[in-house]
């Protein structure tokens, strides 16, 4: 009943909305975007918020369309989320990551732990666990190489309790991107089974600006130290913003103020400077 819903939702959409059209052409230009191999994947550094010392990197997706260049996430992971293609993409994504990985590894350059941003479609499969550990094993990489985040709404879903529970079992470190934006719900950060919360830029932006940012997120700090979770700020541009994470004890920082994100050969770069 409710994969049929969905299929009502879509044929409303593709008669009414004007931009259906436009959505149908990327999906299937996705669908030869992975065909062709147009998919790769920028890191952006994240960094220990008193020392500037570098302790993990973010993946994140990009597309290299023959014709409009570099293309965002946020212009076809909406649209790949809703056509399915989100489930062959994110694979890609994982066998880039890992391949980076062996390859960091093989260059002789300190281990790094990679953030991946998982979709909702991948966590709902029943055998997600154990398929994300084979393609890691795969590579010949162990699961604590590499970080899993999910949104709220993924992770507070009663019947997700074990998936994640599995996953943290398996070593993948586990944490909660975009914190503070979807029903933060303080109970459930008591049952849930993660190491790291990611506090969302949104009231990063609002340090120095807006007390009521300022006090949110010196509650979740607080709180996040109490429960013995670790938090990163994402999004951190200015000093000012720096300033008030670390006279407030965050742990790490990921930011344009440090480093935006960059292809591998860059961050290479970063990697050997950073001498971890
Ligand atoms: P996100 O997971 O919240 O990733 C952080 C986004 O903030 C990235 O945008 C990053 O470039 C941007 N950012 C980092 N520091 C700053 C800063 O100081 N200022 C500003 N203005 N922005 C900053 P990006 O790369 O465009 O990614 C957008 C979103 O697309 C991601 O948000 C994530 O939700 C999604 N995404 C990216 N890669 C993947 C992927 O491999 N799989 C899935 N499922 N989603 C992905
Ligand atoms: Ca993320
Ligand atoms: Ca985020
Ligand atoms: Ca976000």
């Amino acid at each position: 009943a409710k994969e049929e819903g969905k299929n009502q939702y879509r044929f409303y959409d593709m008669t009414l909305n004007p931009n259906a059209k436009e959505s149908m052409e990327i999906a299937s230009s996705l669908r030869r975007a992975l065909e062709k191999d147009e998919f790769l994947v920028y890191y952006q550094p994240q960094v220990e918020a008193r020392s500037g010392k570098l302790t993990g990197l973010e993946a994140l997706i990009r597309w290299r369309h023959p014709a409009k260049g570099l293309v965002p996430p946020n212009a076809f992971i909406p649209i790949a989320e809703e056509t399915g293609l989100i489930l062959p993409i994110s694979e890609r994504v994982l066998q880039l990551v890992c391949a980076q990985s062996k390859a960091w590894q093989q260059a002789g350059l300190p281990p790094i732990r990679i953030a991946v941003n998982l979709s909702a479609r991948q966590f709902a499969q029943k055998d997600f666990a154990a398929r994300i550990c084979e393609i890691v094993e795969g590579y010949g990489l162990n699961p604590s190489c590499l970080e899993l985040e999910i949104t709220e709404n993924m992770a507070m879903k009663d019947e997700m309790q074990t998936v994640l529970q599995e996953i943290r079992d398996k070593g993948f470190l586990l944490s909660i991107d975009d914190f503070g934006m979807q029903y933060s719900s303080l109970n459930y950060l008591k049952k849930l089974p993660v190491h790291k919360i990611k506090i969302d830029r949104s009231f990063i932006g609002g340090i120095s600006r807006d007390r009521k940012d300022e006090a949110i997120i010196a509650a979740m700090l607080n709180i996040a130290d109490r429960l013995g979770l670790t938090v990163i700020a994402e999004g951190v541009e200015t000093r000012e913003q720096l300033e008030f994470l670390r006279a407030n004890n965050c742990h790490a920082i990921q930011g344009y103020i440090f480093c935006k994100p960059q292809p591998p050969e860059e961050i290479q770069e970063w990697l050997r400077r950073s001498n971890i």
